[in-house]
């Protein structure tokens, strides 16, 4: 049994290497002459800059893999006391309440908020099958709650917005817990599972050291290999291949989908036509990552937190900023900080689409007045634009994943950030419970 997979992404590559662990044949295409797809890592001057993932979430997938690749001592821990989230409100940044202790005496909330929060176990559960994030955030626990942490969140985390993103597809299990218990307050509790926060890492050389470790331990890694077309005869998959001006076809029994949707919407466009239009429908609105980097003395904010959040509601031109500086060291010089701002995304996809100079200045003035920096510009400043950012999963995603399900008996399965979910753990997982489900359909595992 041989299996394709498309895309040397986080998905791609880490289903290659648990397929490879099982002994299952793959080969694994990637277009570009780097693996790692959103996960981007750039080295200019003396600083290191993320464009796509800032951080990864410590899950027990994650901390397997990063034991296996030998790659504990190239890992650094956000700094503990610089974990805060800060959330800005009426234009000043207020210190987000880290457990529901601190969310009742801290003065982030309103009396009637802190209320509506102890009275959310009397909200009867309600099983609504579309129900969006901030409806579900304003039913149980009112329009503060929605309007500032969860709307900052799903920003940050999706560069999504919580009118038109799914709960039961984004947090399902926040869900669960409320049609289990009755209220997600009470379900927390009795599952002793809390508030607390998954900590956060990178390595020392940025985010690409993981995709860049996976690769090396892959046999069949298939650099600047761009999957041109799909066809399909006798129930087996023909993959065709430009490279180096060549062309290549290759036969699979399985084939696996790891790139992004309106991608995969190309290649299965004759094969699958009604894939490929649900595909096309799945919403991923541009996002702008823009460093920005000043002396440390310039600048008087406090900078003891991970970052900021920007509500829609506070109408700021930036989603909010990683204070890349004060989680992880060696991303600029000592003497100096270095921010990275998100612009756009679903509340505001116009402003990412801003000319770049004028995308910079803006960033750098809004900056400056939250921070009070008396520079008038960076010293260093940089602007990457994700055209196509982040699956939405709202209720146009649902057609795919129904329809991507169906395809499985005919050997095509899906391994990427529209399935899965888009954390990198999130992407890891998945591709660890496929490979060990594409190795049940070997022939000599079929009877047991
Ligand atoms: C700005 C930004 C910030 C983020 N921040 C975080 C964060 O802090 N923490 C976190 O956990 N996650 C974060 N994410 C999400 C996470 O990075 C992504 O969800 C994840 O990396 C997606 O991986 P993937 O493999 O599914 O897809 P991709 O990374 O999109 O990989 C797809 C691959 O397919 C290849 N490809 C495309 N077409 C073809 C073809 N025809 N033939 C061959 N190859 C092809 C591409 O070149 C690419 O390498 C962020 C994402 C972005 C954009």
């Amino acid at each position: 049994m041989r299996v394709a997979i498309i895309g040397a992404g986080i998905s791609g590559l880490s289903l290659a290497y648990y397929l490879q662990k099982l002994g299952v044949p793959y080969d694994l295409f990637e277009a570009g002459a780097q693996v790692g797809g959103n996960i981007r890592t750039v080295k200019m001057h003396e600083y290191l800059l993320e464009l796509g993932p800032n951080s990864l979430q410590c899950t027990p997938e994650l901390d397997e893999l990063v034991r296996e690749l030998k790659l504990e001592r190239d890992v650094i821990h956000a700094s503990p006391e610089n974990d805060h989230r800060f959330v800005l409100r009426d234009g000043i940044y207020k210190r987000l309440p880290s457990s529901p202790f601190a969310l009742l005496s801290s003065n982030f909330f309103s009396w009637k908020t802190k209320y509506r929060i102890l009275q959310e176990k009397n909200v009867p559960p309600a099983d609504i099958d579309y129900e969006t994030v901030a409806q579900f955030f304003e039913r149980r626990f009112g329009q503060e709650v929605a309007q500032y942490t969860v709307n900052p969140f799903l920003t940050g985390l999706y560069a999504g917005d919580q009118q038109r993103q799914l709960i039961k597809k984004v947090l399902p299990g926040l869900k669960e817990l409320e049609m289990r218990y009755g209220s997600v307050l009470k379900g927390l509790t009795l599952q002793n599972r809390g508030f607390n926060r998954q900590k956060s890492f990178s390595f020392a050389k940025g985010m690409r050291t993981l995709p860049n470790a996976i690769a090396d331990k892959l046999v069949s890694l298939h650099m600047e290999h761009r999957v041109e077309m799909i066809t399909r005869s006798q129930g087996r998959y023909i993959v065709s291949c430009a490279s180096s001006g060549d062309y290549d076809t290759e036969e699979y029994d399985l084939l696996v989908l790891a790139l992004p949707a309106h991608q995969a919407a190309e290649l299965l466009h004759y094969t699958f036509p009604g894939l490929s239009a649900a595909l096309q429908n799945i919403n991923y609105p541009p996002l702008a990552v823009v460093h920005s980097v000043y002396n440390r003395k310039e600048v008087t904010g406090q900078l003891k937190g991970f970052g900021a959040l920007h509500p829609q509601t506070e109408a700021a031109f930036a989603s909010g900023s990683v204070w890349s500086s004060s989680v992880f060291d060696g991303r600029c010089r000592p003497h100096e900080v270095l921010f990275t701002t998100f612009v756009g995304g679903s509340q505001a996809p116009k402003n990412a689409l801003t000319e770049r100079t004028k995308l910079m200045e803006r960033v750098h003035t809004e900056l400056a007045a939250l921070h009070m920096i008396s520079a008038e510009k960076p010293n260093f400043q940089y602007a990457h634009l994700w055209k196509h950012s982040l699956p939405q999963y709202d209720m146009y995603i649902e057609d795919a994943h129904q329809m991507a399900k169906s395809l499985e008996p005919e050997g095509l399965f899906i391994a990427a950030n529209w399935q899965s979910g888009v954390s990198v753990a999130r992407c890891l997982r998945y591709a660890k419970e496929l490979a060990h489900k594409i190795n049940l359909k070997r022939p000599e595992n079929l009877n047991r």
